[in-house]
Protein backbone atom coordinates (compact mmCIF):
# COMPACT_ATOMS: atom_id res chain seq x y z
CA UNK A 1 0.00 0.00 0.00
CA UNK A 2 2.90 2.82 1.19
CA UNK A 3 6.17 2.74 -0.40
CA UNK A 4 9.03 2.00 1.75
CA UNK A 5 10.29 5.21 2.58
CA UNK A 6 14.20 6.76 3.00
CA UNK A 7 16.28 5.84 5.33
CA UNK A 8 16.68 8.72 7.44
CA UNK A 9 20.03 10.25 6.71
CA UNK A 10 21.11 11.62 9.80
CA UNK A 11 19.83 9.59 12.82
CA UNK A 12 21.92 6.33 13.37
CA UNK A 13 20.54 3.74 14.98
CA UNK A 14 22.63 4.02 18.33
CA UNK A 15 21.33 7.67 18.33
CA UNK A 16 17.87 6.86 17.66
CA UNK A 17 18.00 4.17 20.64
CA UNK A 18 19.43 6.23 23.07
CA UNK A 19 17.56 8.92 22.44
CA UNK A 20 13.92 7.29 21.77
CA UNK A 21 14.25 4.70 24.42
CA UNK A 22 13.33 7.04 27.52
CA UNK A 23 10.09 8.01 25.43
CA UNK A 24 9.09 4.24 25.36
CA UNK A 25 9.94 3.49 28.94
CA UNK A 26 7.42 6.66 29.42
CA UNK A 27 4.72 4.68 27.41
CA UNK A 28 5.41 1.32 29.04
CA UNK A 29 4.96 3.30 32.11
CA UNK A 30 1.80 4.26 31.50
CA UNK A 31 0.67 1.20 30.34
CA UNK A 32 1.58 -0.59 33.79
CA UNK A 33 -0.15 2.67 35.65
CA UNK A 34 -3.51 2.01 33.47
CA UNK A 35 -3.43 -1.74 34.53
CA UNK A 36 -2.62 -1.05 38.12
CA UNK A 37 -5.47 2.10 37.87
CA UNK A 38 -8.03 -0.50 36.38
CA UNK A 39 -7.15 -3.86 39.07
CA UNK A 40 -7.59 -1.28 41.93
CA UNK A 41 -10.83 0.22 40.76
CA UNK A 42 -12.41 -3.09 39.25
CA UNK A 43 -15.32 -2.20 40.38
CA UNK A 44 -15.81 1.24 39.04
CA UNK A 45 -17.52 1.11 34.97
CA UNK A 46 -15.73 0.05 32.01
CA UNK A 47 -12.91 -1.11 34.60
CA UNK A 48 -12.24 -4.80 32.56
CA UNK A 49 -11.65 -2.82 29.65
CA UNK A 50 -9.04 -0.24 31.35
CA UNK A 51 -7.45 -3.61 32.44
CA UNK A 52 -7.70 -5.07 28.92
CA UNK A 53 -6.69 -1.54 27.23
CA UNK A 54 -3.33 -1.33 29.43
CA UNK A 55 -2.02 -5.00 28.66
CA UNK A 56 -2.51 -4.11 25.02
CA UNK A 57 -1.10 -0.85 25.17
CA UNK A 58 1.93 -2.40 27.29
CA UNK A 59 2.24 -5.17 24.75
CA UNK A 60 2.15 -2.32 21.61
CA UNK A 61 5.39 -0.53 23.36
CA UNK A 62 7.44 -2.81 24.15
CA UNK A 63 6.70 -4.78 20.74
CA UNK A 64 7.91 -1.24 19.25
CA UNK A 65 10.32 -0.44 21.96
CA UNK A 66 11.96 -4.38 20.65
CA UNK A 67 11.92 -2.91 16.98
CA UNK A 68 13.92 -0.02 17.94
CA UNK A 69 16.38 -2.68 19.70
CA UNK A 70 16.38 -4.88 17.51
CA UNK A 71 15.29 -4.52 14.18
CA UNK A 72 15.77 -0.98 13.65
CA UNK A 73 15.25 -1.55 9.66
CA UNK A 74 11.48 -3.00 9.89
CA UNK A 75 10.84 0.32 12.40
CA UNK A 76 11.43 2.36 9.53
CA UNK A 77 10.14 0.22 6.53
CA UNK A 78 6.63 -0.21 8.64
CA UNK A 79 6.67 3.27 9.64
CA UNK A 80 3.28 4.23 7.66
CA UNK A 81 1.79 1.14 9.33
CA UNK A 82 3.04 1.86 12.62
CA UNK A 83 1.67 5.35 12.92
CA UNK A 84 -1.53 3.66 11.24
CA UNK A 85 -1.24 1.76 14.58
CA UNK A 86 -0.27 4.54 17.52
CA UNK A 87 -2.99 6.82 15.68
CA UNK A 88 -5.64 4.04 16.57
CA UNK A 89 -4.15 3.53 19.84
CA UNK A 90 -4.06 6.83 21.10
CA UNK A 91 -7.51 7.54 19.89
CA UNK A 92 -8.58 4.26 21.54
CA UNK A 93 -7.07 5.77 24.71
CA UNK A 94 -8.84 9.08 24.29
CA UNK A 95 -12.09 7.59 23.65
CA UNK A 96 -12.34 4.53 25.74
CA UNK A 97 -10.35 5.74 28.97
CA UNK A 98 -12.64 7.47 31.03
CA UNK A 99 -12.09 11.12 31.52
CA UNK A 100 -10.48 11.21 34.77
CA UNK A 101 -7.42 9.55 33.59
CA UNK A 102 -7.32 11.84 29.99
CA UNK A 103 -4.39 12.90 30.96
CA UNK A 104 -2.65 9.47 29.84
CA UNK A 105 -3.94 9.07 26.46
CA UNK A 106 -3.09 12.85 25.80
CA UNK A 107 0.76 12.55 27.13
CA UNK A 108 1.00 9.71 24.88
CA UNK A 109 0.05 11.46 22.47
CA UNK A 110 2.69 13.99 23.10
CA UNK A 111 5.21 11.42 23.50
CA UNK A 112 4.48 9.73 20.51
CA UNK A 113 4.44 12.57 18.54
CA UNK A 114 7.53 13.46 19.58
CA UNK A 115 9.36 10.15 18.93
CA UNK A 116 7.96 10.12 15.41
CA UNK A 117 9.18 13.57 14.50
CA UNK A 118 12.55 12.42 15.83
CA UNK A 119 12.53 8.76 14.28
CA UNK A 120 11.26 9.88 10.98
CA UNK A 121 9.48 13.21 9.75
CA UNK A 122 6.97 16.27 10.39
CA UNK A 123 4.72 14.68 7.82
CA UNK A 124 4.31 11.37 9.55
CA UNK A 125 3.89 13.00 13.06
CA UNK A 126 0.58 15.28 11.36
CA UNK A 127 -0.49 11.93 9.86
CA UNK A 128 -0.08 10.03 13.25
CA UNK A 129 -1.88 13.30 15.24
CA UNK A 130 -4.97 13.80 12.38
CA UNK A 131 -5.32 10.29 12.54
CA UNK A 132 -5.66 9.84 16.38
CA UNK A 133 -8.07 13.05 16.45
CA UNK A 134 -10.23 12.20 13.76
CA UNK A 135 -11.36 9.16 15.36
CA UNK A 136 -11.29 10.72 18.47
CA UNK A 137 -13.64 13.50 16.95
CA UNK A 138 -15.69 11.23 14.81
CA UNK A 139 -16.62 8.65 17.62
CA UNK A 140 -17.05 11.99 20.55
CA UNK A 141 -19.50 13.69 18.04
CA UNK A 142 -21.11 10.56 16.54
CA UNK A 143 -21.25 7.90 19.56
CA UNK A 144 -21.14 10.52 22.98
CA UNK A 145 -23.36 12.89 21.31
CA UNK A 146 -21.66 16.02 20.79
CA UNK A 147 -18.26 18.07 21.92
CA UNK A 148 -17.72 19.50 25.16
CA UNK A 149 -16.00 22.86 25.55
CA UNK A 150 -13.33 21.53 28.74
CA UNK A 151 -12.96 19.13 26.45
CA UNK A 152 -11.84 21.22 23.53
CA UNK A 153 -9.60 23.43 25.87
CA UNK A 154 -8.01 19.89 27.42
CA UNK A 155 -7.23 18.53 23.98
CA UNK A 156 -6.58 21.95 22.53
CA UNK A 157 -3.73 22.75 25.09
CA UNK A 158 -2.25 19.04 24.40
CA UNK A 159 -2.74 19.61 21.10
CA UNK A 160 -0.74 23.10 21.23
CA UNK A 161 1.97 21.98 23.44
CA UNK A 162 2.77 18.61 20.66
CA UNK A 163 2.58 21.29 17.91
CA UNK A 164 5.16 23.12 19.92
CA UNK A 165 7.70 20.19 20.92
CA UNK A 166 7.55 19.15 17.07
CA UNK A 167 8.38 21.76 15.94
CA UNK A 168 11.13 22.57 18.05
CA UNK A 169 12.60 18.95 17.23
CA UNK A 170 12.30 19.70 13.54
CA UNK A 171 14.63 22.71 13.64
CA UNK A 172 16.87 21.02 16.13
CA UNK A 173 16.82 18.41 13.36
CA UNK A 174 17.82 20.13 10.76
CA UNK A 175 20.64 22.11 12.46
CA UNK A 176 21.68 18.89 13.02
CA UNK A 177 21.55 17.51 9.48
CA UNK A 178 23.15 21.14 8.13
CA UNK A 179 25.92 20.44 10.88
CA UNK A 180 26.31 17.10 9.51
CA UNK A 181 26.30 17.55 6.14
CA UNK A 182 29.16 20.39 6.31
CA UNK A 183 30.95 17.62 8.42
CA UNK A 184 30.76 15.34 5.61
CA UNK A 185 31.62 17.77 2.91
CA UNK A 186 34.58 18.95 4.99
CA UNK A 187 35.54 15.05 5.21
CA UNK A 188 34.88 14.50 1.53
CA UNK A 189 36.94 17.73 1.04
CA UNK A 190 39.53 16.42 3.51
CA UNK A 191 39.98 12.76 1.62
CA UNK A 192 40.15 14.02 -1.74
CA UNK A 193 42.84 17.00 -0.83
CA UNK A 194 44.35 13.75 1.24
CA UNK A 195 44.94 12.08 -2.30
CA UNK A 196 47.30 14.59 -3.92
CA UNK A 197 50.62 16.18 -3.99
CA UNK A 198 50.69 18.25 -6.96
CA UNK A 199 49.77 22.41 -6.46
CA UNK A 200 47.56 21.63 -10.00
CA UNK A 201 45.63 19.19 -8.77
CA UNK A 202 44.77 20.64 -5.65
CA UNK A 203 43.73 24.12 -6.00
CA UNK A 204 40.71 22.73 -8.27
CA UNK A 205 39.49 20.37 -5.30
CA UNK A 206 39.92 23.70 -3.20
CA UNK A 207 37.92 25.83 -5.78
CA UNK A 208 35.36 23.24 -5.70
CA UNK A 209 34.99 22.64 -2.15
CA UNK A 210 34.51 26.62 -1.63
CA UNK A 211 31.65 27.10 -4.35
CA UNK A 212 29.92 23.92 -3.71
CA UNK A 213 29.74 24.44 0.05
CA UNK A 214 29.40 28.10 0.47
CA UNK A 215 28.00 29.02 -3.29
CA UNK A 216 30.45 32.19 -3.54
CA UNK A 217 30.40 34.18 -6.58
CA UNK A 218 34.36 35.13 -5.59
CA UNK A 219 36.85 32.90 -3.98
CA UNK A 220 40.80 33.07 -4.16
CA UNK A 221 43.81 30.87 -2.36
CA UNK A 222 46.77 33.04 -1.87
CA UNK A 223 50.08 32.73 0.20
CA UNK A 224 52.09 35.24 1.33
CA UNK A 225 54.84 36.02 -0.93
CA UNK A 226 57.39 39.06 0.79
CA UNK A 227 54.95 41.94 0.30
CA UNK A 228 52.39 40.27 -1.78
CA UNK A 229 49.67 37.86 -2.09
CA UNK A 230 50.63 35.16 -4.17
CA UNK A 231 47.30 34.38 -5.96
CA UNK A 232 46.92 30.22 -6.48
CA UNK A 233 43.30 29.97 -7.73
CA UNK A 234 40.84 32.88 -8.53
CA UNK A 235 36.88 32.64 -9.19
CA UNK A 236 35.42 35.86 -9.43
CA UNK A 237 31.78 36.46 -11.34
CA UNK A 238 32.16 32.76 -13.30
CA UNK A 239 35.56 33.45 -14.12
CA UNK A 240 39.11 31.84 -13.05
CA UNK A 241 42.16 33.65 -12.81
CA UNK A 242 45.67 32.18 -11.90
CA UNK A 243 49.01 33.32 -10.63
CA UNK A 244 48.28 36.81 -10.55
CA UNK A 245 49.64 38.47 -7.42
CA UNK A 246 47.83 41.26 -4.81
CA UNK A 247 49.43 43.70 -2.45
CA UNK A 248 48.98 42.65 0.88
CA UNK A 249 49.26 46.10 2.66
CA UNK A 250 46.31 47.52 3.94
CA UNK A 251 43.73 44.82 2.29
CA UNK A 252 41.01 43.04 4.82
CA UNK A 253 43.22 39.50 3.68
CA UNK A 254 46.61 41.55 5.26
CA UNK A 255 44.39 42.50 8.32
CA UNK A 256 43.37 38.30 8.65
CA UNK A 257 47.07 37.21 8.34
CA UNK A 258 48.63 39.70 10.20
CA UNK A 259 46.16 38.85 13.55
CA UNK A 260 46.09 35.26 12.44
CA UNK A 261 41.87 35.51 12.99
CA UNK A 262 39.42 34.74 10.62
CA UNK A 263 37.34 37.80 9.46
CA UNK A 264 33.17 37.88 8.46
CA UNK A 265 32.29 41.10 7.24
CA UNK A 266 28.63 40.86 6.51
CA UNK A 267 27.76 44.05 4.78
CA UNK A 268 31.30 45.93 3.30
CA UNK A 269 28.87 48.91 3.04
CA UNK A 270 28.31 49.84 6.82
CA UNK A 271 32.24 50.58 6.51
CA UNK A 272 34.98 48.69 8.10
CA UNK A 273 36.64 49.80 11.35
CA UNK A 274 39.59 47.59 11.24
CA UNK A 275 43.26 49.08 12.64
CA UNK A 276 45.67 48.71 9.64
CA UNK A 277 42.83 48.43 6.79
CA UNK A 278 42.05 51.15 4.20
CA UNK A 279 40.69 49.34 1.20
CA UNK A 280 38.60 46.89 0.28
CA UNK A 281 38.50 43.78 -1.35
CA UNK A 282 36.42 44.32 -4.82
CA UNK A 283 35.83 42.51 -7.68
CA UNK A 284 36.83 41.90 -11.09
CA UNK A 285 33.42 44.19 -12.55
CA UNK A 286 31.13 44.65 -9.65
CA UNK A 287 32.09 45.04 -5.50
CA UNK A 288 32.20 42.42 -3.63
CA UNK A 289 29.99 43.15 -0.67
CA UNK A 290 29.83 40.58 1.63
CA UNK A 291 33.04 39.09 2.66
CA UNK A 292 34.78 36.14 4.58
CA UNK A 293 38.91 35.40 4.91
CA UNK A 294 40.12 32.49 7.06
CA UNK A 295 44.36 32.26 7.66
CA UNK A 296 45.76 29.32 6.35
CA UNK A 297 48.61 28.78 9.16
CA UNK A 298 51.22 25.79 8.87
CA UNK A 299 55.00 25.62 9.26
CA UNK A 300 56.01 26.82 5.83
CA UNK A 301 53.10 28.46 4.35
CA UNK A 302 51.03 31.44 5.11
CA UNK A 303 48.35 32.52 3.26
CA UNK A 304 44.56 33.00 3.11
CA UNK A 305 41.24 31.90 1.43
CA UNK A 306 39.13 34.54 1.12
CA UNK A 307 35.22 34.55 -0.39
CA UNK A 308 33.03 37.19 -1.17
CA UNK A 309 29.62 37.91 -2.72
CA UNK A 310 27.81 40.97 -4.30
CA UNK A 311 24.96 40.31 -1.93
CA UNK A 312 25.18 41.86 1.45
CA UNK A 313 24.33 39.05 4.36
CA UNK A 314 24.96 36.36 2.03
CA UNK A 315 27.30 34.15 4.56
CA UNK A 316 26.44 33.89 8.43
CA UNK A 317 28.56 32.40 11.16
CA UNK A 318 28.28 28.56 10.05
CA UNK A 319 29.87 29.43 6.87
CA UNK A 320 32.49 31.49 8.24
CA UNK A 321 33.25 28.27 10.67
CA UNK A 322 32.99 25.89 7.55
CA UNK A 323 35.82 28.25 5.52
CA UNK A 324 37.90 28.01 8.92
CA UNK A 325 37.63 24.19 8.46
CA UNK A 326 38.34 24.57 4.39
CA UNK A 327 41.56 26.67 5.45
CA UNK A 328 43.05 24.17 8.33
CA UNK A 329 42.45 21.38 5.61
CA UNK A 330 44.22 23.74 3.00
CA UNK A 331 47.40 24.44 5.55
CA UNK A 332 47.65 20.77 6.05
CA UNK A 333 47.76 19.94 2.62
CA UNK A 334 49.80 23.17 1.86
CA UNK A 335 52.16 22.56 4.00
CA UNK A 336 52.81 18.65 2.33
CA UNK A 337 53.13 19.72 -0.57
CA UNK A 338 56.05 22.27 0.64
CA UNK A 339 57.93 19.46 2.11
CA UNK A 340 57.32 17.23 -0.93
CA UNK A 341 58.84 19.82 -3.39
CA UNK A 342 61.27 20.23 -0.89
CA UNK A 343 62.38 16.66 -0.94
CA UNK A 344 61.99 16.26 -4.35
CA UNK A 345 64.38 19.41 -5.03
CA UNK A 346 66.78 17.91 -2.55
CA UNK A 347 67.29 14.14 -4.16
CA UNK A 348 67.37 16.38 -7.28
CA UNK A 349 70.65 18.20 -6.40
CA UNK A 350 74.19 17.70 -5.45
CA UNK A 351 74.46 17.84 -1.87
CA UNK A 352 78.19 19.94 -2.27
CA UNK A 353 77.89 22.32 -5.23
CA UNK A 354 73.50 22.49 -4.89
CA UNK A 355 73.28 22.09 -8.67
CA UNK A 356 71.98 18.94 -10.83
CA UNK A 357 73.35 15.99 -9.78
CA UNK A 358 74.11 13.39 -12.38
CA UNK A 359 70.76 11.36 -13.04
CA UNK A 360 69.20 14.62 -13.41
CA UNK A 361 71.42 16.21 -15.64
CA UNK A 362 71.11 12.87 -17.90
CA UNK A 363 67.37 12.96 -17.56
CA UNK A 364 67.26 16.71 -18.51
CA UNK A 365 69.70 16.42 -21.42
CA UNK A 366 67.43 13.61 -22.91
CA UNK A 367 64.49 15.70 -22.29
CA UNK A 368 66.03 18.86 -24.17
CA UNK A 369 67.17 16.23 -26.77
CA UNK A 370 63.47 15.24 -27.45
CA UNK A 371 62.29 19.05 -27.35
CA UNK A 372 65.38 19.94 -29.87
CA UNK A 373 64.10 17.15 -31.71
CA UNK A 374 60.37 18.28 -32.65
CA UNK A 375 61.48 21.89 -32.77
CA UNK A 376 64.39 21.34 -35.40
CA UNK A 377 66.20 23.49 -32.65
CA UNK A 378 70.32 23.18 -32.11
CA UNK A 379 71.18 21.91 -28.60
CA UNK A 380 75.16 22.20 -27.26
CA UNK A 381 76.38 19.67 -24.62
CA UNK A 382 79.27 20.93 -22.46
CA UNK A 383 81.45 18.25 -20.95
CA UNK A 384 83.97 20.66 -18.20
CA UNK A 385 86.78 18.91 -16.02
CA UNK A 386 88.87 21.05 -13.53
CA UNK A 387 92.73 20.84 -14.57
CA UNK A 388 94.95 18.87 -12.26
CA UNK A 389 92.70 18.87 -9.57
CA UNK A 390 94.20 15.97 -8.03
CA UNK A 391 97.53 18.56 -7.64
CA UNK A 392 95.36 21.07 -6.04
CA UNK A 393 94.05 19.20 -3.59
CA UNK A 394 97.83 18.08 -2.52
CA UNK A 395 98.92 21.36 -2.55
CA UNK A 396 95.77 23.61 -1.05
CA UNK A 397 94.19 20.93 0.70
CA UNK A 398 90.83 18.97 0.37
CA UNK A 399 88.95 21.63 1.80
CA UNK A 400 90.01 24.47 -0.48
CA UNK A 401 89.77 21.89 -3.64
CA UNK A 402 85.83 21.90 -2.07
CA UNK A 403 85.55 25.53 -2.49
CA UNK A 404 87.02 25.37 -5.99
CA UNK A 405 84.20 23.17 -6.58
CA UNK A 406 81.30 25.12 -4.94
CA UNK A 407 82.47 28.74 -6.64
CA UNK A 408 82.90 27.12 -9.88
CA UNK A 409 79.31 26.03 -9.99
CA UNK A 410 78.51 29.09 -8.51
CA UNK A 411 80.06 30.68 -11.80
CA UNK A 412 78.43 28.43 -14.24
CA UNK A 413 75.64 28.76 -13.07
CA UNK A 414 75.24 33.13 -12.75
CA UNK A 415 76.77 32.11 -16.91
CA UNK A 416 73.60 30.38 -17.93
CA UNK A 417 70.41 31.29 -19.07
CA UNK A 418 66.89 30.14 -17.54
CA UNK A 419 66.47 28.11 -19.59
CA UNK A 420 70.43 26.52 -19.54
CA UNK A 421 71.12 23.29 -16.30
CA UNK A 422 74.03 22.61 -14.87
CA UNK A 423 75.19 19.44 -13.48
CA UNK A 424 77.66 17.69 -11.88
CA UNK A 425 78.82 14.81 -13.53
CA UNK A 426 81.28 13.48 -11.06
CA UNK A 427 84.14 14.30 -8.97
CA UNK A 428 85.31 17.52 -10.83
CA UNK A 429 83.80 16.85 -13.94
CA UNK A 430 80.74 19.54 -15.06
CA UNK A 431 78.08 19.47 -17.70
CA UNK A 432 76.48 21.93 -18.77
CA UNK A 433 72.98 21.48 -21.15
CA UNK A 434 72.42 24.80 -23.27
CA UNK A 435 69.00 24.57 -25.45
CA UNK A 436 68.28 26.39 -28.87
CA UNK A 437 72.46 26.79 -28.73
CA UNK A 438 74.38 26.18 -32.04
CA UNK A 439 78.12 25.22 -31.68
CA UNK A 440 79.29 29.00 -32.33
CA UNK A 441 77.55 30.39 -29.22
CA UNK A 442 78.64 27.19 -27.32
CA UNK A 443 82.16 28.23 -28.21
CA UNK A 444 81.38 31.64 -27.14
CA UNK A 445 79.98 30.85 -23.61
CA UNK A 446 82.50 28.17 -22.99
CA UNK A 447 84.93 30.83 -23.79
CA UNK A 448 83.43 32.96 -21.27
CA UNK A 449 83.51 30.54 -18.88
CA UNK A 450 86.75 29.96 -19.74
CA UNK A 451 87.85 33.92 -18.71
CA UNK A 452 85.89 34.28 -15.95
CA UNK A 453 87.44 31.15 -13.96
CA UNK A 454 90.76 33.01 -14.37
CA UNK A 455 89.17 35.84 -12.73
CA UNK A 456 88.36 33.96 -9.60
CA UNK A 457 90.57 33.24 -6.17
CA UNK A 458 89.52 30.86 -3.03
CA UNK A 459 90.39 32.02 0.34
CA UNK A 460 91.65 29.66 2.82
CA UNK A 461 91.40 29.13 6.02
CA UNK A 462 93.99 31.35 7.19
CA UNK A 463 93.01 34.31 5.06
CA UNK A 464 95.66 33.19 2.22
CA UNK A 465 94.41 33.90 -1.45
CA UNK A 466 94.83 31.19 -3.03
CA UNK A 467 94.90 30.20 -7.37
CA UNK A 468 91.81 29.02 -9.02
CA UNK A 469 92.65 26.27 -11.12
CA UNK A 470 92.10 26.51 -15.06
CA UNK A 471 89.30 24.17 -16.89
CA UNK A 472 88.99 22.40 -19.95
CA UNK A 473 85.85 21.96 -21.92
CA UNK A 474 84.41 19.73 -24.73
CA UNK A 475 81.28 20.98 -27.13
CA UNK A 476 79.27 18.93 -28.83
CA UNK A 477 75.99 19.37 -30.71
CA UNK A 478 72.55 18.18 -31.56
CA UNK A 479 71.63 17.34 -34.37
CA UNK A 480 73.94 18.41 -36.00
CA UNK A 481 76.68 16.07 -35.33
CA UNK A 482 74.77 13.65 -33.89
CA UNK A 483 71.17 12.30 -33.07
CA UNK A 484 71.92 9.78 -30.78
CA UNK A 485 72.00 11.04 -26.85
CA UNK A 486 74.64 8.54 -25.74
CA UNK A 487 77.06 9.54 -28.63
CA UNK A 488 76.58 13.24 -28.09
CA UNK A 489 78.22 12.66 -24.62
CA UNK A 490 81.16 10.63 -25.71
CA UNK A 491 81.45 12.97 -28.72
CA UNK A 492 81.26 15.86 -25.75
CA UNK A 493 83.94 13.18 -23.84
CA UNK A 494 86.04 12.73 -26.12
CA UNK A 495 86.80 16.41 -27.36
CA UNK A 496 87.53 17.12 -23.79
CA UNK A 497 89.98 14.64 -23.44
CA UNK A 498 91.50 16.35 -27.14
CA UNK A 499 91.43 19.71 -25.11
CA UNK A 500 93.68 18.02 -21.95
CA UNK A 501 96.03 16.49 -24.30
CA UNK A 502 96.50 19.61 -26.68
CA UNK A 503 97.70 21.37 -22.82
CA UNK A 504 94.72 21.92 -20.68
CA UNK A 505 92.75 25.40 -20.17
CA UNK A 506 91.61 25.70 -23.34
CA UNK A 507 87.90 24.52 -25.23
CA UNK A 508 87.33 21.70 -28.45
CA UNK A 509 86.74 22.50 -30.70
CA UNK A 510 87.56 26.05 -30.97
CA UNK A 511 85.47 28.54 -31.85
CA UNK A 512 86.75 28.92 -35.50
CA UNK A 513 86.01 25.20 -36.17
CA UNK A 514 81.73 26.20 -36.54
CA UNK A 515 82.97 28.67 -38.99
CA UNK A 516 83.88 26.10 -41.14
CA UNK A 517 80.90 23.89 -40.59
CA UNK A 518 77.59 24.44 -41.65
CA UNK A 519 75.22 24.36 -38.93
P1 LIG B 1 93.25 16.33 -15.27
O1 LIG B 1 93.74 17.68 -15.58
O2 LIG B 1 93.76 15.30 -16.19
O3 LIG B 1 91.77 16.30 -15.16
O4 LIG B 1 93.87 15.95 -13.84
P2 LIG B 1 93.07 15.79 -12.53
O5 LIG B 1 94.05 15.70 -11.42
O6 LIG B 1 92.07 16.84 -12.39
O7 LIG B 1 92.33 14.44 -12.76
P3 LIG B 1 92.21 13.16 -11.92
O8 LIG B 1 91.07 12.39 -12.50
O9 LIG B 1 93.53 12.46 -11.85
O10 LIG B 1 91.84 13.63 -10.47
C1 LIG B 1 90.60 14.13 -10.13
C2 LIG B 1 90.66 14.63 -8.73
O11 LIG B 1 89.52 15.33 -8.36
C3 LIG B 1 90.84 13.54 -7.74
C4 LIG B 1 90.04 13.92 -6.57
O12 LIG B 1 90.82 14.11 -5.43
C5 LIG B 1 89.43 15.23 -6.95
N1 LIG B 1 88.05 15.30 -6.50
C6 LIG B 1 87.00 14.61 -7.00
N2 LIG B 1 85.86 14.92 -6.29
C7 LIG B 1 86.23 15.83 -5.36
C8 LIG B 1 85.52 16.51 -4.32
O13 LIG B 1 84.30 16.34 -4.12
N3 LIG B 1 86.21 17.39 -3.56
C9 LIG B 1 87.56 17.59 -3.76
N4 LIG B 1 88.18 18.47 -2.99
N5 LIG B 1 88.22 16.95 -4.69
C10 LIG B 1 87.61 16.07 -5.50
MG1 LIG C 1 90.54 16.99 -13.79
MG1 LIG D 1 88.28 14.17 -14.18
Amino acid sequence: MFKNPAPPQDLSDENAKSIITPGFAALILQSVLVILYAAFYQTAPGGQNMLFLGIISLLYSSTLLWLLHYSPPNLQKWQNYISIGNGIATAIGLCALPEQINVIPLTSLVIVATITTILWSERQTAFYIGLAFFIHIGYTITIKNGLAWEHILHHGGALALTIVLVVILERLKNSHSTHTNRLQKINAFARQLSSTLEMEEIMPIIGDALSKALEAETYFLATVEGETLQVHMMYDDGKFFSDTSLPLKGSLSSWVIRNRRPLFIPDLRHGVNLEGVQTILTGNNRDNICWMGAPILAEHVTGIIVVASYAPNRFDRNDLELLENLAQQAAIVLDNVFHHTQVTEQARRDSLTGILNHSHIVRTLRQEAEKAQQTGQSLSLVMLDIDYFKQYNDNFGHQAGDEVLIALSRTLQNHLRQQDAVGRWGGEEFTIVLPNTHGRQAGEITERIRETIHTLAIYASNGKVLPFPTISQGVAVFPAETEDVDKLISLADQRLYIAKERGRNQIEPPVSHWDRMSE
